[in-house]
């Protein structure tokens, strides 16, 4: 009697070793046109023809948003479509910017879509990534203490469950451009990015050592 109790407390105590993870889900819209949308994306942009907006996690893409508060970020991703895109003319997409998590500044964790649907948050590898968005950025708002420690739980529960490759902060994005997993089609099409910065990288990179991530490839050089 006195085994089984103590074998109990111990198992007990193995399994809550691993602190536990809170997810909410805060959706955002994702109607008929935001599924059309991302279906020409994976077409137009990848030249994959799907049947449904899917991805294959292989990667996890850490961001900031810019934004100071947590409902400004959270508008910036909610509606199907760019606040600028006109149908009539032609663009890149139309289909709006949107990441798979949100993490407030207290390091609360929202969940604003499906892990396995395409969201679009960093060129040529929107097909296998998970995005991560931390509210703030701004000279005014850094990332917090909070916001670390979520995003290492974070990274540890999305390497759970899907066979996840890489861990990439934006910033690091362009030097995935002669790597297999690179797909987009359009060499003029890249923006400059700073997100979330190689300080933050450098202490997820550390607390997931773990992981065992393969490492960021070097960026190629131009021609
Ligand atoms: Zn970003």
């Amino acid at each position: 009697m006195k085994h089984t109790l103590l074998l109990i407390v111990l198992t007990g105590l193995f399994f809550s070793c691993k602190p536990s993870i809170e997810i909410i889900d805060k959706p955002i819209i994702f109607d008929e046109t935001r599924t059309q949308l991302t279906l020409d994306y994976l077409s137009e942009r990848y030249g994959l023809e799907q049947k449904e907006p899917v991805i294959d996690p292989k990667m996890i893409v850490l961001h900031w948003t810019a934004i100071p508060t947590l409902d400004g970020s959270f508008d910036a991703f909610e509606r199907p479509t760019l606040p600028s895109w006109r149908p009539d003319i032609n663009g890149v997409s139309g289909l709006n910017v949107s990441s798979h998590f949100l993490i407030a500044q207290d390091g609360t964790i929202y969940r604003l879509m499906p892990e396995k649907t395409m969201g679009r948050h960093v060129i040529g590898l929107n097909h296998c990534a998970l995005g991560v968005e931390n509210v703030g950025g701004t000279e005014d708002t850094p990332l917090t203490e909070a916001q670390l420690k979520s995003n290492i739980r974070l990274v540890e529960y999305l390497s759970e469950k899907y066979n996840i490759e890489y861990l990439i902060g934006h910033h690091e994005y362009t030097n995935f451009e002669e790597h297999p997993l690179w797909l987009e089609k359009d060499e003029g099409y890249r923006t400059k990015k700073t997100d979330p910065g190689p300080n933050f990288m450098e202490k997820i990179r550390k607390a997931t050592k773990n992981l065992n991530f393969k490492p960021v490839p070097n960026k190629p050089k131009t021609q």
